[in-house]
């Protein structure tokens, strides 16, 4: 797995060494987004493996696939956050392309010389590259040409490009997913649905691009996970599934949802603050920002047996819960501290 330090990344490794026998060998390089605290878990199981190395590293990777053999990679190592991606956009070509072309390059290797060995490749990749969709739009398929708006959704569709091309050009086995937008414990505090969370307890304003009438299609990140491991273990070589939630939503009505479960579990409010509700503060719309994403994922529930098990309202309250009750998970984030952790305590 690589990012196995991230959001997505480290439920996935929970899932494999918790439901599954294999042996997991995480390549995260650390930076900001990959937390190790999210898996500790598993950091006591004989079957998982951290191995630091940034996957721009040829060298490292190449070190990485000769010494563990593996049979399957799963690909989640990426700049994730669109509003960084227009800050600054270099780091996302990097990683997310370079990143990729590296991996892809160190796998026909790797295959070249083990050609005996059954070997699978899974590029984890996002909705966005199908770029926007007008309200009456039909939701994205598998075959719906790529549009992508941002430096972000960009750069994961060149990688996906990438990926489609080794399979052409060099015969890589690979699967590919293109997944809507996940939710759930541990996401990294920047992504809209902790920063809300975050930001309300703490009586901050909550930041609400625009009117917030931009429509996203909610997944529950145990779900994405599950269709990830179908998807690697049981999809079909060269082919694309989309995973979707079935759950469109605008963003102001998922800050009002978390406003609301607020209510209920954190009524004791920062002082001067009446209602939760009322920290919300509409801001300047993001550049370029995707009016609507909606995932049709037929393909993937017919194709393979998958459903997603979390409806919006349970998960959302019982990710509420989880950052009410993991508050040193997040509070060491935001204090800048999680960094410590990789450079030894004395420092
Ligand atoms: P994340 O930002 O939480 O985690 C990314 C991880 O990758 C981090 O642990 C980070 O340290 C690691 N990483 C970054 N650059 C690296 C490098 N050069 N070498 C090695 N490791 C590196 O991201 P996430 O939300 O868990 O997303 C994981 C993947 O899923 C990404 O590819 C993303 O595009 C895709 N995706 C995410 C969502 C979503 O809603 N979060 C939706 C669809 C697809």
């Amino acid at each position: 797995v690589t990012g196995g330090a991230g959001f997505i990344g480290s439920a996935l490794i929970r899932y494999l060494i918790s439901e599954t026998d294999h042996k997991v060998v995480n390549i995260d390089n650390l930076t900001y987004a990959g937390n190790p605290a999210s898996l500790k878990d598993v950091e006591n199981s004989p079957r998982y493996i951290f191995e630091r190395a940034d996957i721009t590293d040829a060298a490292a990777i190449n070190r990485i696939f000769s010494g563990y053999s593996p049979d399957l990679i799963i690909h989640l190592a990426a700049e994730s956050h669109v509003d960084k991606s227009i800050e600054g956009s270099g780091i996302f070509m990097q990683t997310n392309i370079i990143g990729t072309y590296t991996l892809l390059e160190a796998v026909r290797k790797y295959r070249n010389e083990n050609t005996d060995k059954n070997f699978r490749f899974h590029h984890v990749s996002t909705d966005e590259v199908y770029g926007d969709l007008s309200k009456d739009d039909p939701a994205f398929t598998e075959a719906t040409s790529y549009s992508p708006s941002s430096p972000y959704s960009a750069s994961k569709a060149s990688a996906d490009h990438l990926v489609r091309a080794w399979g052409r050009t060099y015969g890589l086995p690979f699967v590919l997913s293109n997944c809507s937008n996940n939710y759930g414990p541990y996401q990294f505090p920047e992504k809209l649905i902790p920063h809300m969370i975050l930001s309300a307890l703490a009586g901050k304003p909550l930041p609400v691009y625009g009117e917030g009438t931009q429509i996203r299609d909610w997944l529950h990140v145990e779900d994405h996970v599950r269709a990830l491991y179908k998807i690697a273990t049981e999809g079909q070589t060269g082919e694309t599934y989309n995973v979707g939630g079935d759950c469109e939503m605008q963003n102001i009505d998922v800050v009002l949802k978390i406003c609301a479960i607020l209510e209920e579990l954190a009524p004791e409010r920062k002082q001067g603050v009446a209602f939760y509700r009322d920290l919300i503060t509409h801001v300047a719309d993001r550049p370029g920002h995707d009016r609507r994403y909606a995932v049709n994922c037929e393909k993937l529930k017919t194709g393979l047996g998958w459903s997603p098990q979390h409806n919006f309202e349970s998960g959302l309250r019982q990710t509420v819960e989880w950052y009410l009750e993991n508050k040193r998970w997040w509070q060491s984030i935001l204090d800048g501290s999680y960094k410590l952790d990789r450079i030894g305590k004395a420092v």
